[in-house]
């Protein structure tokens, strides 16, 4: 089998890199696909589900001896702060996803810095852990509001994994560079999801409903591929509430939206498994540490370069 693309230094490379693994930690009935059936005034009144998944997929984790990243909302924190302890107890890295949810290309500048700022306080207070890095709800940075780089910044965080270079209905950037970015060559990366570049495009690979709805097979070939013909690092992501089949359904929603939230729930745990088990795996702030912890002054920025093949190994 060939590969188009493949550099000769990709090809020899043997040792197979460290995978990124991470959790979205927010409730079933948080999710954007329900965001018109479920008002966030009333979330308090939904019976809460995921502390209980969460503790499901530490002991997982645990099993596998993988560790990962938990960006966690404030507003779960706040009411789970003994979740959260146990999470860094078992050595994973503390990270943000915003307070409630909303969508950052939503929000006005100074109202995200309100949002980034009260998450990563209360993060920090509850965890007792440093945390600087950041996902946003719905991969919801683009082109649209890439001054949300400098306020993460500015606010502490070091790292943001908000970009998904792909088209998708919902969110989506996908003439976003594939590979690690520094926006504004300031020292602050974006780490993007994983995508697999092929007939042209590219097509994600970094969990989500995807690895849900289509054959898990599917999702470790593209895995493999980005490992050892690009020899890079892949972000996978999944949510609680994705290992929970029993979990309350929301009246009202569409059909696509229950096809995407509730389609193979029960077969995920065990497809995670097989991925936990298949491939090498850590924490966010460990598996690009070679970034992270580079000098300010980067001799280059990604963003100008889009089509620099491999950052991460300069
Ligand atoms: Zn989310």
């Amino acid at each position: 089998m060939s590969f188009a693309g493949a550099t000769p230094k990709a090809m020899t490379t043997n040792a197979m890199p460290t995978n990124a693994m991470t959790v979205d930690v927010e409730d079933y009935f948080q999710v954007q696909a329900f965001a018109h059936r479920v008002a966030r005034a009333d979330w308090d009144s939904f019976p809460r589900r995921v502390e209980a998944n969460v503790d499901r997929i530490l002991s997982q984790f645990e099993c596998a001896n993988v560790h990962a990243t938990f960006f966690t909302l404030g507003w779960v924190a706040e009411r789970h702060p003994a979740m959260v302890r146990r999470i860094v107890a078992s050595g994973h890295e503390l990270a943000s996803h915003g307070w409630d949810h909303t969508r950052a290309d939503s929000q006005k500048p100074e109202v995200f810095r309100q949002d980034v700022r009260r998450t990563r306080a209360v993060l920090e207070d509850i965890g007792g852990v440093p945390v600087t890095g950041y996902r946003a709800a719905t991969f919801s940075i683009g082109a649209r509001n890439q001054w949300a780089f400098g306020i993460l910044r500015d606010e502490g965080y070091r790292y943001s994994s908000s970009v998904n270079p792909i088209a998708h209905d919902l969110y989506g950037m996908p003439d976003a560079p594939r590979q690690p970015f520094q926006p504004n060559g300031d020292g602050f990366w974006e780490l993007p999801m994983t995508t697999v570049r092929a007939f042209g495009r590219n097509w994600p690979c970094s969990g989500g409903g995807y690895f849900r709805l289509l054959p898990s097979g599917l999702y470790r070939a593209g895995l493999a591929r980005v490992n050892r013909v690009e020899g890079r690092p892949g972000i996978f992501y999944f949510h609680p509430w994705e290992i929970d089949p029993d979990q309350p359904r929301i009246d009202g929603a569409g059909w696509k939206s229950r096809l995407r939230h509730y389609t193979r729930l029960s077969v995920m745990a065990a497809n995670i498994d097989r991925i936990l088990r298949g491939f090498a795996w850590d924490r966010m702030d460990r598996v690009f540490a070679d970034l992270l912890n580079a000098p300010d002054q980067a001799p280059e920025r990604a963003v100008v370069a889009p089509h620099d093949a491999s950052p991460i190994a300069a």
